[in-house]
């Protein structure tokens, strides 16, 4: 009998619970070959979706969390000096493309414009990485595909995703998981029980709704794991709140005040 049969979880698969088709979208994106770009606040599990997804399907996966400073030669690699000799190293999308692996970049409008440059013959029909320090012409193999993600609320005029590059996309729209599903996942996550996992979620969304006001961004899923954590290994919950639900958010002592207040309403 099979695992799925006894309806028990593959322990060897990270555990992401699904709040609509994203599964089906991402299984038949990587059979038909297609680049997928995740859109959606942080924390509020891109990342886990494709560490699932990439263990369901058998694929290894290299995740690179961008960064303003992250060039091309970063994901495709660079001749590094080894015991006097100079040897080429492979970064993590070559070794995606070699393996036959998924790349997931992070957050990818922060990192330098020439990755597009590679990433652009990856994502068409070609399917090819042209390294030129090493003179090869990568064919990427059926079981590479490459994932991006980024976060609209983050956008800039400088930082954002070229219409050139998302076009060559297929898109998903992430966002915070319905209550319900929320505090099945931060119970799952932090070992709280379920019902006292519910309040928290309540304030999480309390305080989402004041994004914009006077915050930026609003408490994520990983915050509230964070806090019902706390709560679980016996901090005060008072205390946890304030640690991983309200300090994060703000250094403004006004603020602080006001979502202070908003807490003790809502709980
Ligand atoms: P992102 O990549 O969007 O910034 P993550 O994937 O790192 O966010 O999610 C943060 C945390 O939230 C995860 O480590 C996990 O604990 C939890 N999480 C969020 N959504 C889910 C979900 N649908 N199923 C399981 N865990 C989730």
């Amino acid at each position: 009998m099979s695992l799925a049969e006894t309806g028990m979880a593959d322990p060897a698969i990270p555990y992401y619970a699904p709040t609509g088709d994203e599964c089906a979208l991402f299984e038949h994106a990587y059979h038909h070959r297609l680049p997928l770009l995740l859109k959606g606040p942080t924390g509020c599990g891109k990342t886990r979706f494709v560490a699932h997804m990439a263990a369901r399907l058998g694929r290894p996966l290299f995740t690179v969390a961008c960064h303003d400073d992250l060039t091309a030669a970063d994901l495709t690699g660079r001749y590094l000096l080894q015991g006097g000799d100079t040897v080429w190293t492979d970064g993590p999308l070559t070794r995606a493309v070699r393996e036959g692996g998924i790349c997931y970049l992070d957050e990818v409008v922060e990192a330098r414009k020439d990755v597009t440059v590679v990433l652009h013959p990856l994502t068409d029909d070609r399917r090819v990485l042209p390294l030129e320090r090493t003179g090869e012409l990568l064919q990427a193999p059926p079981g590479f595909m490459l994932v991006i993600s980024y976060n609209p609320g983050y956008q800039t005029v400088l930082k954002g995703l070229k219409p050139s590059t998302r076009q060559r996309f297929i898109a998903l729209d992430f966002h915070f998981p319905p209550p319900e599903a929320e505090a099945t996942i931060v119970a799952e996550e932090s070992g709280l029980p379920r019902d006292r996992c519910v309040p928290l979620v309540r304030l999480a969304n309390a305080l989402r709704d004041l994004k914009g006001q006077d915050l930026e961004e609003g408490v994520s899923t990983r915050l509230l794991v964070y806090c019902a954590t706390l709560i679980a290994a016996g901090m005060k919950p008072d205390r946890a709140i304030r640690a991983a639900m309200i300090e994060p958010l703000t250094d403004e002592p006004d603020v602080r005040q006001a979502l202070l207040r908003v807490a003790e309403i809502t709980l």
